[in-house]
């Protein structure tokens, strides 16, 4: 039994060839065609694009950053304005974190920030204390102590109002030894419990999605979902270190997603780009967030059939054509390559939405065509 009752996962064909799957999730808000991809519009909007260009481009699902949105404009400011939604001009499926990955990010510092330095500690001044409770730390805008905890994480996600909603969990650092990730893991339990608690007492139509952990060790990933799959979570995240390489990912996820319930959406966090959709769709994944695809594009990096593509080499500085022959997306029905070459060149702000704009069509037609495959079971 699940808790929300506007939320629902359809499946409506599933591979005979893989776990990949065709669906749709039901939210107060719309349909999310699955599989999908959803994009990072870490303090409510997506960069260089408005919401009303989100929604004409056909972003089904956005991803919006609670641990930002708390430090500004602050979530009770979201409620006043009517929700999320209502604030920032989107009539569409939302899904919020719950500030976790950034509180433990600024504790620990980033997985790649890690692998680079050997857990070198960046940013830990502005985390004050981690306990049983959740954790204390600054803001980095004014200074002032913030306690997060599951139960504080939920009250700001239920005045945000998003359509789907994540349990505050602990983000482990990437080297850390096989009982402290235990522990770390049995903490994260207790706080999805409180989370869910939190959310089970005030549901207002939204769903809430377990996170997974374990790291790269596979019997603490069999042990969270042996853990989570008893409670009634709406969808599983797949959360925590996904080892250091693609290979380590899929065989990460390979083991976890079938210990997972087959008719509820698992949901990859922060991994979007098109290698871990390739590898991650076959293997049962619904929904993959990643801010790859606008942060290439802010860099002049477009993505096309024919591979990534960087205007501003000198090779597109005469090339009248589109971006990319055959694209349907506004960019390239009314500018050239030429034209956005010499947008980037002058470092005009034109080019970042314009650029952004290709790449989420990009993305919105490449999960389309995964989903012709998959019910044609190509994939
Ligand atoms: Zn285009």
């Amino acid at each position: 039994m699940t808790l929300c009752t506007a939320f629902d996962f359809e499946i409506l064909h599933r591979s005979k060839i893989s776990r990949a799957r065709v669906g749709r999730i039901h939210t107060p808000h719309g349909v999310i065609d699955t599989p999908n991809f959803v994009a990072v519009g870490t303090n409510g909007t997506l960069k260089a694009l408005d919401s009303k260009t989100v929604t004409e481009i056909g972003l089904q699902l956005m991803f919006c950053n609670t641990y930002h949105l708390l430090l500004q404009p602050g979530t009770e400011v979201v409620r006043k304005a009517g929700g999320l939604h209502s604030f920032i001009g989107r009539n569409m499926p939302i899904i919020t974190d719950s500030g976790g990955f950034q509180v433990f990010s600024l504790a620990y510092g980033s997985v790649a920030d890690e692998l680079k330095s050997r857990g070198q500690k960046s940013s830990g001044n502005l985390v004050l204390k981690i306990d049983e409770e959740g954790v204390l730390f600054r803001s980095y805008r004014d200074g002032s102590p913030i306690l997060l905890t599951p139960e504080s994480s939920i009250a700001a996600q239920k005045d945000l109002g998003a359509d789907i909603i994540i349990p505050f969990d602990e983000l482990p650092p990437y080297h850390i030894g096989e009982e402290a990730l235990t522990r770390s893991i049995d903490r994260t339990h207790r706080w999805e419990e409180r989370s869910l608690a939190a959310h089970q007492a005030r549901p207002q139509g939204q769903a809430m999605y377990a996170v997974i952990h374990g790291g790269a060790h596979l019997e603490l990933r069999a042990k969270s979902c042996a853990h989570l799959t008893q409670l009634p979570f709406d969808g599983y995240a797949i959360g925590g270190s996904m080892g250091k390489s693609k290979d380590e990912m899929e065989k990460i996820l390979s083991f976890t997603l079938p210990l997972l319930p087959e008719d509820k959406p698992n949901h990859l966090l922060g991994m979007g780009d098109l290698e871990s959709i390739g590898r991650g769709i076959p293997l049962g994944i619904d929904t993959f967030d990643s801010s790859y695809p606008t942060r290439a594009a802010r860099h002049g990096v477009l993505l096309t059939k024919n591979g990534a593509v960087k205007i501003e080499k000198s090779i597109y500085a005469e090339d009248f054509g589109p971006v990319e022959e055959g694209c349907t997306c506004t960019t390239c029905t009314h500018y050239s390559a030429a034209y956005l070459h010499h947008l980037f060149k002058a470092k005009e702000l034109t080019a970042l939405t314009l650029a952004t704009i290709h790449n989420l069509h990009k993305m919105c037609e490449h999960m389309a065509d995964v989903r012709r495959q998959i019910a044609q079971d190509l994939v």
